[in-house]
This record gives structure tokens, C-alpha cells and sequence, in this order.
């Protein structure tokens, strides 16, 4: 069956949930035979931004880096999911213009939540002024003005943001519903 290409554009601070419900939708997604790849904010820092560091500049040149191989990616009618904290406005809304099937998900959480979770220990320390250039405690993160979808990760567990987002794909017509047997039904799906 065939499969339209777009981009799922994960923002929101370290330790809200990206990679979290990345893991879920990719579990669905697999499910469903789909064809997709998760560039992870983290792992993309390991090798196609390798060297990079956290400063404005070389943050504008990772994320611009993960915008073109979504692009290309979406083009070729493979599902991208970035997942990235791409804490700049303007240089998501420049993926989201060159991407153009572009679904923007913001995983928000409120940082004394994260600073209670504090998976990697980086808060406690950003928090005592011991480290420079972590966002949104000593650097900017600008939150999205219309995202496509919020999710709530100190409200909704992973599977249900996942579980919103997948709705989200399906009402506005990116991904066939699945029918009673979990096979997804291709006449049901607004051609775009
Ligand atoms: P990010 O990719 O945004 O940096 P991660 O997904 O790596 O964040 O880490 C989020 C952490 O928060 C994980 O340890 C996860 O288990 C935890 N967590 C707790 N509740 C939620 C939730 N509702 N949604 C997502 N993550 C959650």
C-alpha cells in the first residue's frame, strides 16, 4: 500500500518526553507496517552533528542539519520524526517551510517536574549556575505559537500523547485509520 510522506517535529526541554513518546509512536508505527526513521537529538549529535556544541550558531547548523534529511526523507515518502529540542523559533518554522508536510509536536512539562525527574542530572547543575547554555534555565527556549499537537507529559502518560498524536495523523488524514483488524484502510484516507 502506498505511503505519503511527512514530518513529525518534536521541541520541548531536555528531559520532557521527546524521545519518550518517539519510542511509543515507533512501536505503532511499526505495527502498522509503516516505513519511518527517528532522528534523535542525541544520537544525531554522535555523528551527523558530531563537534557541534550548544551555542546559538552551531544549534541553528544541528537542527538545519536535521530539517534537510527529514526533508529528504519526506520527499521520498519515508515518516520522519525529529526529535530534537530545537528551542528556536524561526529556524523550526524554516524546516517547516522547506518540509512542508510538517506536524509540529511540543512535548511541554514544566521544569520543576523536570528538575524532579532530572534523568540526566544536568538540571540540579544548571540550576546551581554550575552550567552554561542549558535551555530553558540559562538559555532561550521559545515555545511554539501553533503547534499541531501539545503534549502534556507531567499530565498523560507516553502512550496517551502517542495515542493523540496518531489521532491527530488519522482526522486530518496523514495516516489510513486502522480498520477492526488492525489493517489500515486505504479508501478512507482525503487525498492531499
Ligand atoms: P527528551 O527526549 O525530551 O530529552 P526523554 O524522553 O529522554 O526526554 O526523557 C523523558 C523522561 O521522563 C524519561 O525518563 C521518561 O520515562 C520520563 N517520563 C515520565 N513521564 C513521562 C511522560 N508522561 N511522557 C514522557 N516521558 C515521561
Amino acid at each position: 500500500m502506498s505511503q505519503t510522506g511527512f514530518t513529525i517535529w518534536f521541541t520541548g526541554l531536555s528531559g520532557a518526553g521527546k524521545s519518550t513518546i518517539s519510542s511509543v509512536l515507533e512501536r505503532k508505527f511499526h505495527e502498522r507496517g509503516l516505513k519511518f526513521e527517528i532522528l534523535d537529538g542525541d544520537v544525531v549529535r554522535t555523528h551527523l552533528s558530531k563537534g557541534l556544541g550548544f551555542s546559538k550558531e552551531d544549534r541553528d547548523t544541528n537542527i538545519r542539519r536535521i530539517g534537510w534529511v527529514c526533508e529528504v526523507l519526506t520527499r521520498n515518502d519515508v515518516i520522519a520524526i525529529a526529535a530534537a529540542i530545537s528551542p528556536y523559533r524561526d529556524i523550526r518554522d524554516e524546516a517547516r517551510a522547506r518540509i512542508g508536510r510538517f506536524v509540529e509536536v511540543y512535548v511541554q512539562c514544566p521544569i520543576d517536574v523536570l528538575a524532579e525527574r532530572d534523568v540526566k542530572g544536568l538540571y540540579k547543575k544548571a540550576l546551581a549556575g554550575e552550567l552554561k547554555n542549558f535551555t530553558g534555565v540559562s538559555d532561550p527556549y521559545e515555545a511554539p505559537l501553533n503547534p499541531e499537537v501539545v503534549c502534556y507529559t507531567d499530565r498523560e502518560t507516553p502512550e496517551a500523547s502517542a495515542t493523540r498524536i496518531l489521532n491527530f495523523l488519522e482526522a486530518g488524514g496523514w495516516l489510513h485509520p486502522l480498520n477492526g483488524r488492525g489493517v489500515s484502510e486505504p479508501q478512507a484516507v482525503a487525498q492531499s
